[in-house]
């Protein structure tokens, strides 16, 4: 049997590495559009930060291993085009503009996401960039590294925006954030985009929320970044105002779509065609707190579904139990953890949401080192289910995060999470954690 995958990153090398691992006959094609495989795109902000660091270092796994120690048949340079379903082929273009054909007996669509670039005028000018492969990676660092960049604006604040504010900022570059919305992160508790806020200010980021964006130009004096009521000049603009899913191919070829234009898929990863899998950014995935299908573009899932498509095309039944949509990342020096609903994704979905948010610490009282810890917790005034939790704190919020998610996993409610046995010692929390306190209190409102 004959097994292509089109994608070389995350969720195709995943799956291309299980596949073969299951069944050492089974013969495995990766086309990859690029030179790039199997690396950590989640690293690459703090990569950026380090001028001593190489970008290659974020390879997990370089091409010659998976061809030569894994038998993967990895066609790099390969840039798919089209699928044809009933042939059970696909077809593409190679780097050198030859076009080749490759045939199918299982396919696996791991082609990921792309950056959104505005649709305004300056946004293909050097100097203007995204944030996406490691390519993109490369490029930015080639271009902070001539030290041209003073100033760089970061339009939007999501999180490869924020953790870029602090790589630039690390870098002694001066840094302008400017998004369209009135909110900064307008998922979070007003009370925790707060001390977000405050750490952004604190470490000389500029914010300007509330003006849409104009357009870049370039000018004699660098590029010219212009948004509705303010402007920069600048050496370096970042967009990073979001992905969307590389579903076209299969889009083009009649399968089903969901979420954002994500590839639908069914809990073993397959497609609305029984020969064709999705995985990754570019699919779509079952939410375990509302049962409905969502969209949520993070690594982890992106490794397991392609796991799960290696598994199911290799005959190991495994199904995908969802994602919680739980999340963190770091922003200078502050953890800024989430899963689960906020309370308006939760009342969009029909639940009754009721929420507290609770000042904890970090720490057991007047232990050194002690701070604060902003957690929100959500809950279901119908079924008294937990339904999410953010928490923002110096340390400790970016593991604990991992409880919640369990409990959610777990459909438990807020009463049997808030009786759960918590580990207690004065260096890492109190002796009623945080987490419980919000619990305990939400009761009360449920
Ligand atoms: C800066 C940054 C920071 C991040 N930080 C985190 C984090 O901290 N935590 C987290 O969970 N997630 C993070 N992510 C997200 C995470 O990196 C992605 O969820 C993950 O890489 C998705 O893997 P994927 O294989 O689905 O897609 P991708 O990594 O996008 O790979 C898709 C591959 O398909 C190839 N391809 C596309 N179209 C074609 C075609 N037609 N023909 C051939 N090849 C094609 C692409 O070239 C690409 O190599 C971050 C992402 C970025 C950019």
């Amino acid at each position: 049997m004959k097994f292509v995958i089109i994608g070389g990153d995350a969720a195709g090398m995943s799956a291309a590495s299980r596949a073969r691992r299951n069944n050492p006959d089974l013969e495995v094609v990766v086309l990859e559009q690029t030179e790039d495989v199997s690396y950590s795109a989640c690293g690459m902000p703090y990569n950026i930060a380090d001028p001593f660091r190489e970008i290659d270092d974020l390879v997990v796994r370089p091409a010659q291993v998976f061809r030569e120690k894994q038998g993967i048949d990895l066609r790099t340079g390969h840039r798919v085009l089209s699928i044809d379903r009933s042939a059970k082929t696909i077809a593409g273009r190679k780097e050198s503009g030859e076009e080749f054909q490759v045939d199918y007996d299982k396919l696996l669509i791991a082609t990921g996401a792309s950056p959104i670039m505005p649709d305004l005028p300056g946004f293909d000018l050097p100097g203007v960039l995204a944030l996406k492969s490691l390519e993109h990676g490369r490029l930015i660092k080639a271009f902070i590294s001539g030290g041209q960049v003073r100033v760089a604006v970061i339009i939007g604040m999501g999180y490869i925006a924020l953790e870029m504010s602090e790589a630039l900022r690390d870098l002694g570059i001066e840094v302008h954030m400017v998004k369209p919305r009135p909110d900064l992160l307008p998922w979070m508790h007003r009370d925790l985009a707060v001390m977000v806020q405050k750490e952004l200010e604190e470490n000389g980021v500029n914010l300007y929320l509330g003006h849409e964006t104009k357009g870049v130009e370039q000018t004699a004096r660098g590029l010219k970044a212009d948004f509705e009521g303010v402007g920069f000049t600048c050496q370096m603009v970042l967009a990073a105002i979001g992905v969307t899913p590389n579903s076209k191919l299969a889009a083009d070829a009649g399968l089903e779509l969901g979420p954002g234009q994500s590839i639908s898929i069914n809990r073993t990863a397959q497609t609305s065609d029984t020969d064709i899998y999705a995985a990754g950014d570019c699919a779509d995935a079952y939410h375990v707190v509302t049962e409905e299908k969502t969209w949520i573009p993070l690594a982890l899932r992106a490794n397991r579904s392609g796991y799960a498509a290696a598994d199911n095309v290799t005959l190991i039944k495994t199904e995908l139990p969802g994602v919680a949509g739980t999340a963190v990342f770091k922003l200078f020096d502050l953890q800024i953890a989430r899963t689960g609903l906020t309370v308006k994704e939760a009342a969009d979905f029909g639940f009754e949401p009721e929420e507290v948010c609770i000042e904890g610490r970090t720490r057991a009282f007047a232990h050194p080192g002690v701070s604060s810890m902003g957690v929100q917790i959500v809950g279901d005034k119908k079924s008294g289910r937990l339904l999410g939790m953010q928490i923002v704190a110096r340390d400790g919020a970016a593991h604990r995060i991992n409880a919640p998610a369990v409990a959610l996993h777990n459909k438990m409610t807020v009463d049997e999470f808030s009786r759960t046995d918590m580990a207690y010692a004065p260096p890492f929390g109190p002796v009623w954690d945080p987490m419980l306190t919000a619990a305990n209190q939400l009761l009360k409102k449920l």
